[in-house]
């Protein structure tokens, strides 16, 4: 017999949307998480932009989740009391070489069923951001921010208040199947070894998910779960007052978006992430002095009057690719029964960006696939 209906296994924003959602549908859901605060990884490690939905290929889980997302994340937010703003975003193009490209940007982002968007000249561009240099742009007015941290401690006062626990300080070492079917969970959990069987399993575990994955002992032939490689990005946060109050993008390169800025709740100007693929998970800032010189450079492109000595070393987040460098960038990978061959587990790969703005929508994804078996 089963002690718990559903585990999920991750308490960051992905994990605990699918753990509300679940709970929301009167499941008895318990969200395992290994440290001791909710969302210590990249759910706190990231831009907080609530993204609209331009960039990813039509037809894709990004795409449709990105933008079902954000539709879902806004009316959460609205009566949640969850900090945010709709605050827009211009995507500039510096040079004409980029107009061919920016273009090719609005029409994609039209297919994703974005369809605010608002091509400027360079004088409307400046009449909304006189700072800005461009000689084009795009206006997405329904990008935004948003508070994460708010984000996920309403997440996890819905699944309390529905009966379900979200229970710090405890890794999942082991996954087997019981006789009958059902998941039995090995936990340390303050230095005490337990274990949990339940009836079905949630793996969000965001960096930890394809060791958990490797586990799950799949029915299927040939299952293997994606490796995971990680991509650090790093933050610069501007010192003194920020000029913009739109967030500002260059041209995207491949699937990295560019040194962009971004604004916190307060208003405070940060940049970044850059892109650098590495071996380990590890949140090390490293060199700042090489790096701040290339940030003034790709920043000066669009804000020429960036001050000297203004950016300031912040913090870095990690992202959970599961394609290597040089690979085209994958979709998000839910798999369920279809692709591993087990009754009632999902387990969810690679959820980078957009996956704070997509969280609502992959839960509901999630839920359902659990429903279906
Ligand atoms: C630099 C960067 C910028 C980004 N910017 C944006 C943005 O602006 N907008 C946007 O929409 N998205 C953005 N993203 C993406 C977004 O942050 C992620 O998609 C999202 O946070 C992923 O959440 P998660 O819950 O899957 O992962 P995590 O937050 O990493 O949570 C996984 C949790 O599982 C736990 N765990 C792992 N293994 C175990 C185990 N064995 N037992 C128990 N617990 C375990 C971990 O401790 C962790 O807390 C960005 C990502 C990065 C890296």
């Amino acid at each position: 017999m089963a002690d718990i209906e559903t585990i999920v296994i991750g308490g960051g924003v992905i994990g605990l949307a699918i753990g509300r959602a679940l709970a929301m549908r009167g499941a008895e859901v318990v969200v395992l998480e290994r440290h001791e605060r909710i969302g210590s990884e990249t759910s706190s490690r990231n831009s907080e932009v609530i993204h609209a939905g331009l960039y990813y290929p039509p037809g894709s889980r990004r795409a449709r989740l990105c933008v079902e997302g954000r539709h879902a994340l806004y009316a959460f937010c609205a009566e949640n009391g969850v900090p945010h703003r709709r605050c827009g975003k211009l995507l500039v193009a510096t040079g004409d070489d980029e107009i061919a490209k920016l273009d090719a940007i609005a029409e994609v982002a039209q297919r994703n069923g974005v369809t605010d968007l608002r091509r400027l000249g360079p004088r409307e561009a400046r009449a909304l951001e006189p700072d800005i240099a461009c000689v084009a742009a795009l206006l997405s007015p329904s990008t935004g921010i948003i508070d994460s941290h708010g984000l996920m401690a309403a997440l996890d006062g819905h699944i309390t208040s529905r009966g379900g626990q979200v229970v710090l300080k405890s890794e999942v070492v082991g996954l087997a199947r019981t006789p009958v079917g059902d998941h039995a969970v090995s936990l340390r959990s303050g230095g005490e070894d337990a274990t949990v069987v339940c009836r079905r399993l949630v793996v969000a575990a965001g960096h930890g998910g394809t060791a958990l994955g490797r586990m799950i002992g799949a029915a299927k032939a040939g299952y293997v779960p994606p490796d995971t490689y990680p991509a650090k990005g790093h933050y610069f946060l501007l010192r003194g007052r920020s000029p913009f109050r739109h967030l500002v993008y260059p041209m995207p390169s491949g699937a990295w978006l560019g040194i962009h800025l971004t604004l916190d709740m307060a208003g405070a100007a940060r940049f970044g992430p850059d892109l650098e693929w590495t071996r380990e998970v590890d949140y090390a800032f490293g060199e700042a002095e090489g790096r701040r010189r290339v940030f003034e450079r790709e920043i000066r492109r669009y804000w020429p009057g960036l001050p000297d000595a203004s950016l300031v070393p912040g913090y870095t987040g990690v992202r959970p690719k599961i394609y290597r460098e040089g690979e085209p960038a994958a979709d998000f990978a839910i798999h369920g029964p279809a692709e591993h061959g087990v009754a009632n587990l999902v387990a969810l790969y690679g959820i980078e960006s957009p996956g704070l703005t997509s969280c609502l929508a992959i839960a509901e994804e999630v839920a359902d696939r659990l429903s279906a078996g």
